[in-house]
């Protein structure tokens, strides 16, 4: 192998190398990898602290729906449908989350799944909430 060809195989940081990480293809040495996998460890004890305070909202519903009462059947079946599927949803998050980071396999395309999903089921969770406040 010639020097240049050498040098597109190493660390952007140090030039030393080669680690290829799976998500966004980045070459690393080692070390810079093994601060690579840090940082995404570190994105992800955000995204866990994110789904934990949304799970923390469908569990307090789910055991406050006496407050409710003052909305007609419909509007509460309604109510209570989107939250049990938010749940649904949110669950099945937890799962994949849980398991890649036991096995420590989440890449960057995992993160942002997780996150995107995560935002979108608060806004459903968000606009619900807004709308009940206006009745
Ligand atoms: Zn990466
Ligand atoms: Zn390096």
């Amino acid at each position: 192998m010639d020097k240049k060809n050498m040098s597109t195989l190493s660390c952007k940081l140090c030039l030393h190398g080669p680690t290829i990480c799976n998500g966004c293809k980045g070459i690393y040495c080692e070390e810079h990898y093994i601060e690579h996998r840090q940082n995404l460890g570190t994105k992800l004890e955000r995204i866990i602290s994110d789904h934990d305070i949304l799970l923390d909202r469908l569990t307090t519903h789910a055991n406050d729906n006496d407050r409710h009462r003052i909305y007609n059947d419909i509007d509460e079946w309604k109510q209570n449908n989107i939250f049990n599927k938010t749940h649904e949803k949110l669950k099945h998050t937890t799962n994949d989350i849980r398991e890649k980071k036991t096995t420590k396999t989440y890449l960057e395309q995992d993160l942002e799944q997780w996150s995107n999903q995560i935002q979108k089921l608060k806004d459903s969770i968000e606009l619900l909430t807004i709308k009940s406040n206006d009745d």
